[in-house]
């Protein structure tokens, strides 16, 4: 149980007044527009800053616990793709979250590329001290946007978890360490059902005034449809500046890569991904879990959006974990490129 409150996580905490990361901001607000046919034309982002969750998000839920030279080999595999953004791993007590046991060593051993950032989540302020030990220079924490969810995952309201972040933020922000803001459950909970954008958008907006410089807005189980996330975002934007925003978008139901491009025309230009879709659903039997990077890329060069990221290392990264955990990869490119 301990461990599912920590893999189920993804929460924002970010603050644009600190130390935004430069490389996308200003191109992020550029929009422009892409020919649909002859009379229709959507606006969308030149650039979307693509955070790879896998290695920490992806990993975590899955079954088998996977060898630290795995792990740092993937890393360094998804950096030399051109991945900007690599949540590398977790600072959560081992007794919570095994798969994450390894987390100082991860630290040590990954090949740390210059422009690339290595987040990594710190529940509590014990995890942010050894974050920083071990040389993280970003890091993230995260709060649910159903009362339900939390009980049930970290065992107090929402309130109470976005108080024990304040001591984490408090450490961040005297250090300069800019801190990422996870929201779950924002379009729907495994135990409430529906969740209120309103609720969304205060969670959102209390993550941001603590300092998270992003906000990464998770539907954790997947199951949101392009209509919620219009109104959702729509609900948040009112609170949050759309450049401090992320969708972190599971597939569940097949709804991620729709609800990627409706939240792109929405102004978002970061968006979550975890290689060759790591990462399992605990709420639906033999569900698929995060969206893949290598779909995801495939759709933004189809829209001709700037990713940075070379799609053939990408695949060969999907592919190399997949052989390591000898499981199947969830990316639907990688199985038409017949990678694995
Ligand atoms: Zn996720």
């Amino acid at each position: 149980m301990a461990a599912l409150m920590m893999r189920l996580g993804p929460g924002s905490f970010g603050s644009a007044r600190v130390h935004r990361p430069a490389l996308f901001s200003a191109a992020a607000a550029i929009l422009r527009s892409v020919s649909v046919s002859a009379t229709q034309s959507i606006s969308l982002p030149e650039m979307v800053k693509i955070v790879e969750v896998g290695p920490r998000d992806g990993l975590q839920n899955e079954k088998t616990v996977v060898p630290t030279e795995v792990k740092i080999c993937l890393i360094d595999m998804l950096s030399e793709a051109g991945l900007p953004v690599i949540e590398a791993t977790s600072f959560v007590s081992p007794k919570w979250v095994p798969q994450m046991a390894d987390q100082e060593e991860v630290m040590r051993g990954l090949h740390k590329k210059p422009g690339v950032n290595y987040p990594v989540l710190t529940p509590n302020l014990k995890g942010f001290q050894a974050a920083m030990k071990a040389g993280a220079k970003e890091v993230a924490i995260f709060g649910a946007a159903s009362e339900l969810f939390s009980k049930k995952n970290i065992n107090c309201s929402v309130d109470e978890s976005l108080v024990r972040f304040e001591e984490v933020m408090r450490a961040a922000n005297q250090e300069g360490v800019p801190v990422r803001g996870y929201v779950s459950c924002v379009l729907g909970c495994p135990y409430e059902g529906t969740v209120s954008p309103n609720k969304v958008a205060e969670v959102a907006k209390r993550l941001y005034s603590m300092g998270c410089y992003e906000i990464s807005l998770g539907d954790t189980i997947g199951v949101g449809t392009p209509g919620g996330m219009t109104e959702m975002l729509n609900a948040v934007k009112k609170e949050v500046p759309v450049e401090a925003l992320a969708v972190h978008c599971h597939d569940t139901y097949g709804q991620a890569l729709a609800n990627i491009l409706v939240a792109l025309q929405n102004g978002v230009s970061v968006v979550d991904s975890s290689v060759a879709g790591l990462g399992g659903c605990p709420y639906a039997q033999g569900a698929s879990g995060n969206v893949a990077t290598e779909d995801v890329v495939y759709m933004l060069h189809g829209l001709g959006i700037h990713t940075g990221v070379d799609l053939p290392k990408l695949l060969d990264a999907g592919s190399y974990i997949c052989h390591s955990l000898n499981r199947k990869t969830n990316s639907k490119v990688a199985q038409a490129s017949s990678k694995l």
